[in-house]
């Protein structure tokens, strides 16, 4: 696996492999990897034969006070996983590499990028937006490979990649889960052994929201209480929002009659954690 630290190192490694009739494989990430990451690497090996893992804790998406001097930073041990998940290159720039002339240039995606997350964490997605162009722009791939665990900043990069023409095809991947089933999040490491007993409560609120829905229940509202009862059985655990939203333009919705996605942000002690499931009117 090569290390590579410059835009240019990058970009003449993935040009040289696609120019010998290799598919290209992305994945994105800040690091901190967990078996999250890792099955997105697989995959992309996998389906590509080439992946490329670009690390960079990106500044642009931490707002002041944030957890971004802090956020876990370990390239040895990273490289290690990445290079045991077939990864071929793994690109790890500086920040001026990425910004040469600070924050001159911002990409937003308006409206998407600003419910949600985006309203708890105003420039949130600006700064994400910003950072995956760049990216996509260095790394020319042909398919790039994000999570749902992330469900808006899936739907951010869908967007930005149609509005921009970006060539590079956008790949799901479904949320990688403890066997608990809390969604693995480089921020578990934050979470003390009383808030990680805890913290699977939100998946199991999901869990008993979907039911509701699968029992026929279609009033957001309802569904909404099954998951708050349950959420409230863990004293530590609050929630920053709960609500159904469309799975494609995050609106919410009062009634189900489409394809939903059910967003939970949540604190764990002082520590804050996201997740999503998909709810589908077909029955799944
Ligand atoms: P991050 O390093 O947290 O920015 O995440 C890099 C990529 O990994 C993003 O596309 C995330 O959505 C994805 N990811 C993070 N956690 C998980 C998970 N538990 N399951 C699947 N994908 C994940």
């Amino acid at each position: 696996m090569e290390i590579l630290r410059t835009a240019s190192s990058v970009r003449g490694f993935v040009e040289s492999r696609r120019s010998a009739g290799e598919t290209i494989g992305f994945v994105p990430t800040m690091g901190a990897f967990h078996e999250g990451h890792l099955t997105l690497m697989r995959r992309a090996k996998g389906e590509c034969g080439r992946c490329v893992v670009s690390l960079f804790v990106n500044p642009t998406q931490f707002r002041p006070g944030e957890d971004f001097d802090r956020y876990p930073r370990d390239l040895e041990t990273d490289s290690g996983l990445a290079e045991s998940a077939g990864v071929d290159a793994l690109f790890v720039p500086s920040v001026e590499e990425i910004y040469p002339d600070g924050p001159a240039v911002t990409v937003r995606v308006d409206e998407l990028g600003d419910r949600w997350e985006g309203a708890r964490r105003p420039g949130h997605f600006d700064g994400v937006a910003t950072v995956c162009a760049k990216l996509f722009n260095i790394v020319p791939a042909d398919r790039a490979y994000f999570g749902q665990k992330d469900f808006q900043q899936l739907k951010v990069i869908q967007r930005l990649v149609a509005a921009l023409h970006v060539p590079t095809e956008i790949v799901t991947v479904p949320t990688v889960r403890e066997s608990d089933g809390l969604a693995m999040s480089s921020r578990n490491t934050y979470l003390n052994d009383d808030e990680r007993l805890a913290a699977p409560v939100i998946k199991r609120a999901l869990q008993a929201a979907k039911a509701r829905f699968h029992s026929g229940e279609r009033s957001s509202e309802e569904i909404i209480q099954a998951a708050r009862e349950v959420l409230a059985d863990e004293d530590i655990v609050s929630e920053d929002y709960l609500d159904i939203a469309d799975s494609e333009s995050l609106e919410p919705l009062t009634l189900i009659e489409r394809r939903a996605v059910i967003l939970v942000a949540a604190r764990v002690g002082p520590t804050r954690l996201l997740d999503n499931v998909l709810l589908e009117c077909d029955g799944r």
